[in-house]
């Protein structure tokens, strides 16, 4: 539908939804009147009274938030500076996503939908999905590839038992991407009852927006706690992986405007840059269109998206969310990207050091840390972006 890109200069989204030269709607003209409903409704609802209270009483009683910000001391020594671990993976379904899908929901509740379909890769945001649709009694439909299928039967069966009907995608590579073209034509087909629940700060505007408002509760919090622990709301950085951004968007969002806060942001490397096995999007990658939003993508010379690899199925995509492509390109952000054997080794270090296993999405972003030429002095907020339980099969090859 869009063909135009309006750059802009500031971290604030556009009317057009660009950050910089990414973002924007580039969809099929179907889906035109779905995307346009929201564009034009979400700002309005979120910003209702009535739906703050109610989110912030999801967020406090369901979810369990505020989460802690706490001070790694063990952690803190081993790396030379102040680290300090925001504790996303207690929240309830043990990561983030769940603060999109709380607020997703809400949004739907309001165009009065009466069915939720979303894709998933490795499962965690249909879970996350499937759980608030039981919260609120809505249908649930979540299309997932037949090879994640087998790979990742546990949140099958947690899907199942939240009441999520789970609908195998069985063209392409029967991965997410496939999921991801089947659950859009899905919402095409029933643009009237059906919202589409995106899990992370991709796809056509209004979506990146809207999560990254939903998951800025991260920095919000992050300040307050700051403020109270140290007498400083502002940290030297805050560091968080990224697969497609929204936990990284939360935790950098109410510090975008403040440029003596670092933003980093950590891809995942698999087995190297050059290995032809990454998912390191900006060190590879070239802009284009991906998923609706024009960002930086993993591509081939003529177009074609390169199917990333990543030890972590939560970083295992190929682009990023345009708010980052555009942190990227202005020099607003520092990029590290690390190999699974670095995010393996950090993800044991922070269980033997501080009792807390962390998903190993999460341990790329505390492998980062070593790269970072910090300072005694300096004040680190990590985003641990959840737990890791879901990730023993994988980390217990590496037992010894
Ligand atoms: C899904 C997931 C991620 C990656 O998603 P973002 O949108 O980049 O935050 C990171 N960590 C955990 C624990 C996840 O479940």
């Amino acid at each position: 539908m869009q063909t135009t890109i309006e750059p802009t200069t500031s971290f604030e989204v556009s009317d057009k939804g660009f950050y910089g030269h990414f973002g924007g709607a580039f969809i099929p003209e179907m889906l035109h009147p779905n995307v346009e409903e929201l564009r034009q409704n979400y700002r309005q609802i979120v910003a209702d009274p009535t739906f703050q209270t109610q989110f912030q009483q999801l967020l406090e009683d369901y979810v369990g938030r505020p989460t802690p910000l706490f001070l790694a001391n063990r952690l803190s020594s081993e790396i030379g500076a102040n680290v300090y671990l925001k504790r996303e993976d207690l929240c309830h379904t043990g990561a983030h996503k769940i603060n999109n899908t709380i607020g997703q929901i809400l949004v739907a509740q309001r165009l009065g939908k009466k069915r939720i379909v979303a894709e998933t890769g490795a499962g965690q945001h249909g879970v996350a999905t499937a759980t608030v649709c039981a919260l609120m009694g809505l249908e649930c439909i979540v299309y997932m590839g037949s090879v994640d299928m087998n790979r990742q039967q546990p949140n099958v069966d947690r899907m199942r038992m939240l009441g999520a009907t789970v609908v195998p995608a069985t063209s392409g590579s029967q991965t997410l991407k496939d999921a991801t073209n089947e659950a859009m034509r899905h919402w095409i087909n029933n643009p009237v009852d059906t919202h589409y629940i995106i899990g992370s700060v991709v796809g056509p505007h209004p979506y990146p927006d809207m999560v990254a408002r939903f998951q800025s509760v991260i920095s919000e919090e992050i300040k307050k706690q700051l403020f109270a622990k140290t007498g400083h709301e502002n940290p030297d950085y805050v560091v968080a992986c990224v697969g497609g951004g929204s936990n990284a968007a939360g935790a950098f969002f109410h510090f975008l405007n403040e440029p003596s806060v670092r933003l980093v942001a950590v891809e995942a490397a698999g087995h190297g840059l050059t290995s032809g096995h990454s998912a390191a999007t900006t060190a590879l990658g070239k802009p284009g269109v991906l998923h609706g939003s024009r960002t930086i993508l993993m591509q081939t010379e003529d177009g074609q998206v390169i199917e990333p690899y990543s030890i972590s199925a939560g970083l295992d995509y190929p682009g990023i969310g345009p708010l980052h492509a555009h942190l990227f390109e202005s020099g607003r952000g520092d990029f590290y990207a690390i190999t699974d054997e670095e995010a393996i080794a950090a993800g044991f270090q922070l269980s033997k050091l501080e009792g807390i296993i962390p998903a190993i999405e999460t341990a790329h972003a505390l492998a980062a840390l070593r790269h970072m030429n910090l300072k005694a002095d300096d004040v680190v907020v990590v985003c641990l972006s959840g737990r890791g339980d879901k990730d023993l099969n994988t980390y217990s090859k590496y037992l010894q």
